[in-house]
């Protein structure tokens, strides 16, 4: 079965470049030109991953994203046009996973578009993760900390997934842009977003924040104990 792409972008020569490649590496693409139509594709195609514009007509990519969050945890990445818009989607918790700034390479979208599909379906078939008082299932997307539910973005879990699977060991913030982010080093991620998204993170762990440990000079790592 051939993973299904939703297109959202109103730019039509850029829309039909997307397609092309993206039909060309085997995916199903849907696309729509503006918010509504998108949002109305959403429901009725269940995309595996949202390619997404922000600046739309009729609803904007800032409202799609809440729209679609209000009951699915569907994949979302953003297409950006400008560095306030990155702000915008870094700053608040829109629940997109990822972001590529405008004009990017069709090779590097396809890279994210692999990474997110990959981490989406490594998590399907997991059993509940725990590490002390956190227990992370994998497959709904949930995590407890201490037995009460937290709500993280798609990031922050992701995070917490790739430093849960590393056992105890510390990783780089390399290795987690590249495990996170699907980052290769022709890409500019500044390695502050992995900073950023930690201490956010550990806002959320709360009493189990503290597992979360900085290592001096090399990165992070996850007490499991
Ligand atoms: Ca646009």
């Amino acid at each position: 079965m051939p993973r299904t792409l939703l297109v959202v972008e109103d730019e039509k020569p850029l829309l039909k470049v997307l397609r092309y490649n993206l039909e060309k590496e085997g995916y199903r693409v849907v696309c729509a030109e503006d918010g509504e139509a998108g949002l109305a594709a959403f429901r009725r195609e269940k995309p595996d991953l949202v390619l997404l514009d922000v600046m739309l007509p009729k609803l904007d990519g800032f409202e799609f994203c809440k729209a679609v969050r209000r009951d699915s945890r569907a994949p979302i990445l953003m297409l950006t046009a400008r560095k306030a818009e990155v702000d915008r989607v870094l700053g608040l918790e829109l629940g997109a996973d990822d972001y590529v700034t405008k004009p990017f390479s069709v090779r590097e979208l396809l890279a994210r578009v692999k990474a997110i599909l990959r981490r989406t379906s490594e998590g399907r078939s997991a059993a509940p993760v725990r590490a002390g008082g956190l227990e992370v299932d994998l497959e709904r997307y949930e995590v407890r900390v201490r037995g009460k539910e937290a709500a993280l973005s798609a990031k922050e879990f992701e995070l917490l997934r790739c430093l849960l699977k590393a056992d105890g060991r510390a990783l780089t913030r390399e290795q987690i842009l590249e495990q996170v982010w699907g980052y290769d080093e022709s890409m500019d991620i500044d390695t502050r977003t992995v900073d950023q998204h930690v201490a956010r993170l550990r806002d959320k762990l709360g009493p189990e924040a503290e597992r979360l440990v900085t290592v001096k000079n090399v990165g992070y790592r996850l007490k499991a104990d």
